[in-house]
């Protein structure tokens, strides 16, 4: 059965579930009989058409009916030869079959050459030795030879398809390697001349279309070649005019945040092909290393998504942009007409995988990736350069403020920046960069010589870090000198003027004290008071200690004046008094004698000179006169009652 270019099944198939379970016996008579179609069991009498044993037909109640061998043994490949044995009676037996549609395909073109069809024929035959072809059967109708083949296991090799086109002979290969196993006759039968997939191996029009089809093709093709060739013509155009326009540096940003991640050794490289850039190199790999390395840190980054990021920050000439597709032949036109020319990838590539044996970047399979500790050290050196340069800012500010407010024109900031201050040992950028407590203190001592800048400050003597400030601490220092002496000059005045006061104030105060003294005491007594005072609280000579007296010795002076006074007052009262009562004394007597003066006057009428005899003669009575006698009413009365016993001469009451 297996002929030189078989399509027959050579290799033994894995066992199956189904195993040597067979639909099919052969029988006595060397045809295929179906199990529905002899006696159960022996009585079948049936042989495996792969192995030649005796099959038993089991056709129980439950099970599918099938034969099985009589002894159990391991036959591989019993069905596939079935199907091709039973395919073979069938077309055999058959006088029509269903060819496929014929369709002619090239390149994507495609003929319907004929509809499937149902070809009837008169004659049928298997297994014909055709001289190095053996196809499973072949059929003859309406004056045509068909060649049939089943495709069992194995589609047709492409040794036996060479044959078929060589001899030019119609054949038709019918996929029969999905048919079910445990069906009808009836249902194999429709199957294999109907129902299962079948395609044309060789037909003559469908080959003549086929040619038909390629020359159309390749018509078209070759349009497409000269269209491609002019594309390629103008790209090559646009791309060797942008390829000799200069590269602009680009922002200046780019490169210094390159430095500021530390990466300033990775940037400037010179990489053949890099004329697709519009900016330096430098520039475009800063921008590259900022995608890759600090914001794509830990994440893959594709030769396009590169392009990409450098595209939409204009990094990249027009004719370069990563739309455009860089076929080989593209490629190669552009290098004929510009050498060294790269497409931008590449050049990415080339730049990466320098990165990348540098340690920087890691290859992976479609990119590169930069380890995520490369980014957050990059940002943290970032963040740390960004610190410095606003310390450096704050630095320089305080200095133009500095310099402003002493209206100093000096403009050399620069230099004194990078020269080391004595008292730091570094120089003040330095300090700026580092930060710290060295800065602070830099910027504490340029506060305090600011104060000292400005107009009437006080003078600043502690040191003044290099700059030239020497004329403002001298006018400062004269500054002060000149408010020391003002203020100076102002205290005495003010000393003397108080002095004044007080020598005013003890002068007015000894003056009045004078005339109350005077006024008290009486011109020598008052002025001799005041003096002694005066002297005894100052211990000086009157005419210095009257200006000298202080508050307190004037208060003492007023109480001593007031004690005088109070003692003075006291003995004239004492004396006014005293004199009253003698005055009083007195009345009362020359009462007292007027009344007895009038009564002897009267005792005597018309002899005053006895009157006056009796008033002042001593009587003898009294021891003395009664005029003397007389000073108040008991004594009045005494006397009157002597002058009752005096008698003028002559007369009697
Ligand atoms: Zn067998």
């Amino acid at each position: 059965m297996d002929g030189p270019a078989s399509c027959h099944p050579s290799t033994p198939p894995p066992p199956d579930g189904d195993g040597t379970k067979l639909p099919y016996g052969l029988a006595e008579d060397g045809r295929l009989a179906h199990v529905s179609e002899v006696a159960s069991g022996l009585g079948c009498r049936c042989r495996c058409p792969g192995c030649g044993e005796r099959l038993v037909a089991r056709k129980g109640a439950i099970k599918v009916h099938h034969f099985a061998h009589h002894v159990d043994r391991a036959c591989v490949g019993a069905w596939e030869t079935t199907l091709h044995r039973l395919a073979k009676e069938i077309v055999l037996e058959a006088r029509d079959i269903l060819l496929p549609d014929a369709v002619a395909e090239v390149d994507g073109l495609r003929h319907d050459v004929a509809f499937a069809t149902v070809f009837p024929y008169e004659a049928a035959e298997a297994e014909v030795n055709m001289g190095g072809l053996r196809p499973d059967a072949i059929i003859r109708g309406r004056g045509r030879e068909l060649l049939l083949e089943f495709h069992v296991r194995h589609p047709c090799g492409p040794e036996k398809l060479v044959l078929l086109r060589e001899r030019n002979l119609p054949s038709v290969e019918i996929d029969l390697s999905r048919v079910p196993r445990h069906a009808s006759r009836a249902e194999h039968t429709e199957l294999v001349l109907r129902g299962a997939p079948r395609h044309w191996l060789h037909n003559a029009k469908v080959v003549a279309e086929e040619a038909r089809l390629r020359r159309i093709a390749a018509e078209r093709a070759a349009v497409e070649k000269r269209r491609l060739q002019r594309l390629h013509g103008r790209i090559a155009d646009e791309v060797a005019g942008a390829w000799i326009e200069p590269a602009s540096p680009g922002h200046s940003s780019w490169r210094i945040r390159a430095i500021d991640a530390g990466f300033g050794g990775f940037v400037g490289r010179s990489v053949p092909g890099a004329g697709c850039f519009s900016v330096a190199a430098e520039t475009w790999q800063a921008a590259f290393l900022d995608h890759v390395a600090i914001s794509a840190a830990g994440h893959l980054v594709t030769g396009d998504a590169a392009l990409r990021t450098l595209q939409k920050r204009q990094m990249l000439k027009a004719p370069f942009q990563i739309r455009r597709n860089w076929e080989p032949e593209l490629v190669t036109h552009i290098q004929e007409r510009v050498p060294g020319f790269r497409p931008p990838h590449e050049v990415i590539t080339d730049y990466a995988d320098w990165l990348a044996e540098r340690g920087l970047l890691m290859r992976v399979r479609h990119g590169w990736v930069a380890a995520q500790t490369v980014g957050w050290k990059a940002r943290q050196r970032m963040e740390a350069a960004s610190e410095a340069r606003r310390r450096q800012g704050e630095l320089q500010d305080k200095l133009g403020t500095l310099l402003r407010a002493a209206e100093l024109p000096w403009t050399d900031t620069a230099s004194w920046l990078d020269r080391a201050v004595p008292e730091f040992g570094v120089a003040p950028r330095v300090l700026a960069e580092e930060g710290g407590e060295g800065f602070e203190r830099l910027m504490r001592r340029l506060d305090e010589l600011e104060r000292m800048a400005q107009p009437h400050a006080s003078p600043y003597e502690g040191g003044l870090l290099s700059l030239p400030l020497d004329a403002v601490r001298l006018r400062r220092r004269d500054e002060a000198r000149a408010r020391q002496e003002a203020a100076r000059l102002e205290r005495e005045e003010f000393a003397r003027q108080a002095a004044e006061r007080r020598r005013k104030e003890s002068g007015d105060f000894v003056a009045t004290l004078v005339l109350d003294a005077v006024a008290l005491m009486g011109e020598d007594a008052g002025t001799a008071w005041v003096r002694e005072a005066v002297g005894a609280a100052t211990g000086l000579p009157f005419d210095e200690g009257r200006f000298a007296l202080d508050w307190q010795a004037r208060n003492r002076i007023n109480e001593a004046m007031a004690g005088e006074r109070g003692r003075i007052m006291a003995a004239r009262e004492a004396e006014r008094r005293c004199l009253d009562r003698e005055a009083e004394a007195a009345a009362v007597v020359a009462g007292c004698r007027s009344r007895l003066e009038a009564e002897v006057i009267a005792r005597f009428p018309g002899q005053p000179d006895w009157a006056q005899m009796w008033l002042r003669g001593k009587h003898p009575a009294l021891g003395r006169s009664p005029w003397e006698q007389c000073v108040d009413e008991r004594s009045l009365e005494r006397c009157r009652s002597l002058l009752d016993a005096a008698r003028p001469k002559g007369r009697r009451r």
